[in-house]
């Protein structure tokens, strides 16, 4: 029974498929949707892209390294990226290991306990496919890579709006604006993105906000932005210092335009790549309102006891981590996310494996792919080499490695699987060098160090960028 169950087939999926079959894993993929891309296939019903969205980290900064994007794009579109998704999948022979629009509903430990006492002897899946036909296998692990934008996440507010209220999972297009009167709620990547699209349909845009942002352009210094001081972190203080004020020498003080101040240093939560929101403040196109305290049918009262008149509210509120299909205790849930070693192994190794539930800025999908290397290489030597599995899985008894980079984040939920790239990217090198190399790993790895080295411009300090949240 040594096979795993790998569940999605958007970037964190292939890249486990492509990890798993270098390193000769046998595996069954499974994916809900009719195609491999993940949700930047706009045709997966479960996808949360919309027709305007661009990538916000750079190209080069988010392919993964053995596989550059063929768009000449500094900012692809999502069909871009939905056929740089399905040539990687060809490329790799992916997309039939797969099983597509076939669900995994249930994922449960077999009878018994594993040797140890705590590792489980394995995983049933039960899957059901879009005829309705349900199927049960068992398998010694599972990888899930299932995603974390697709769940959203619904505030509760006082009082009743009689107007029309819209999540931004289920936004894909400008049009549902035209001649309304719009409240945004939230200020982040989306609602960012959407409050733009807005100013060109809607009759008024508003944009309500509990904090204050930092806002970081495209391209700095005539290059996108995250491409620059690649591969030389510095420590968060100075960072945090140097970028705060380039920041402010390129996009000014967002205090300007109605926006609160921040009450916490840049990067510590994650940073708005948009500022065409703020050319449209200066131009009066949108409006910054506080934050909501309640509805009376058409109109909504703000916490500073300003209101207004709507006809739609777009809830830019975030997504909520989800998987709905194994029962939370095996993931080691705490309040807002699952507590998992390297953001990827619970620690009592149960065969459950975690992939892509990552927010950074600019990991991108080499960040996922060197996750997946890690799982398929700790595979591996339980295999073959479990002396080595065992002293990694020791790893998580010890405390665990600081992966904020030094930078305190904001308690928030979205922020609780939060990393720095560079603390993990180098924390993860680290990790995998403790196994024996799996055969293939490093093939599709080693690009991607030549890449940073190459891409090593002056050390100038500039904004990351990347991810979403
Ligand atoms: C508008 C938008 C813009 C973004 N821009 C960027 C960016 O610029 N840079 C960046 O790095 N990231 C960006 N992201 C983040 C994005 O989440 C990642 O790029 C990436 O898609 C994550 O890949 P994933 O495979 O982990 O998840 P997903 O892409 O969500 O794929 C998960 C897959 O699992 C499948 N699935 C779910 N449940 C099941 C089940 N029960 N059974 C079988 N299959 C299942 C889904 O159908 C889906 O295909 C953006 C996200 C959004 C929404």
């Amino acid at each position: 029974m040594n096979r795993i169950a790998l569940i999605g087939a958007g970037p964190s999926g292939l890249a486990g498929a492509r990890a798993l079959s270098l390193a000769g894993i046998p595996f069954d993929g499974f994916e809900a949707g009719p195609d491999v891309g993940g949700l930047w296939n706009i045709d997966n019903p479960r996808s949360t892209m919309y027709e305007s969205a661009h990538l916000i980290s750079s190209r080069t900064t988010t392919e993964f390294a053995e596989f550059p994007m063929t768009s000449t794009a500094d900012y692809p579109s999502h069909r871009e990226l939905l056929d740089y998704f399905r040539a990687y999948a060809d490329a790799f022979g992916l997309r039939e290991r797969f099983r597509l629009e076939t669900r995994v509903t249930d994922v449960s430990p077999l009878p018994g306990k594993g040797g140890d006492g705590s590792r489980a002897p394995g995983w049933r899946v039960t899957v059901v496919t879009a005829d309705g036909e349900t199927t049960t296998s068992d398998y010694s692990g599972v990888i899930l890579a299932n995603g974390t934008l697709a769940e959203p996440k619904v505030p509760s507010f006082r009082g009743t709006f009689t107007g029309e209220i819209m999540h931004t999972s289920a936004y894909k297009s400008a049009k549902v604006f035209d001649g309304k009167r719009v409240l945004v709620i939230g200020a982040g990547n989306s609602g960012c993105d959407i409050a733009v699209d807005a100013v060109h349909h809607a009759a008024s845009v508003d944009l309500s906000v509990r904090r204050g942002y930092y806002f970081v352009p495209r391209y700095l210094f005539g290059r996108p932005s995250d491409t620059l001081n690649q591969g030389r972190p510095l420590p968060a203080r100075i960072k945090q210092f140097i970028d705060a004020r380039v920041l402010r020498a390129f996009t000014g003080d967002p205090v300007r335009f109605g926006f609160p101040k921040p009450d916490y240093r840049i990067y510590e939560s994650h940073p708005i790549v948009n500022t065409m929101v703020l050319n449209h403040l200066g131009q009066g196109d949108l409006r910054v309102v506080p934050d909501i305290d309640r509805f009376d049918g058409s109109t909504v009262h703000f916490a500073d006891g300003s209101s207004g008149a709507y006809d739609l509210i777009m809830l830019a509120t975030g997504y909520t981590l989800d998987y709905p299909f194994v029962d939370r205790a095996h993931l080691n849930w705490t309040t807002a996310s699952p507590r998992l070693f390297l953001n990827i192994f619970p620690p009592s190794f149960n065969g459950l494996y975690v992939l892509g539930m990552i927010e950074a800025s600019g990991i991108g999908w080499q960040g996922r792919y060197e996750q997946a290397e890690l799982i398929a290489a700790y595979l591996a030597a339980d295999a073959e080499a479990p002396e080595h599995a065992t002293r990694f899985r020791r790893r998580a008894d010890d405390p665990w490695p600081d992966l904020t980079g030094g930078y305190r984040y904001l308690g928030l939920d979205r922020m609780s699987y939060y990393v720095n790239k560079d603390a993990y990217r180098r924390t993860m090198k680290r990790l995998l060098a403790t196994l024996p190399a799996a055969a293939g790993q490093g093939t599709a790895s080693r690009a991607s160090s030549a890449a940073l080295v190459s891409s090593t411009p002056a050390a100038t300090s500039t904004p990351d960028e990347g991810g979403r949240a």
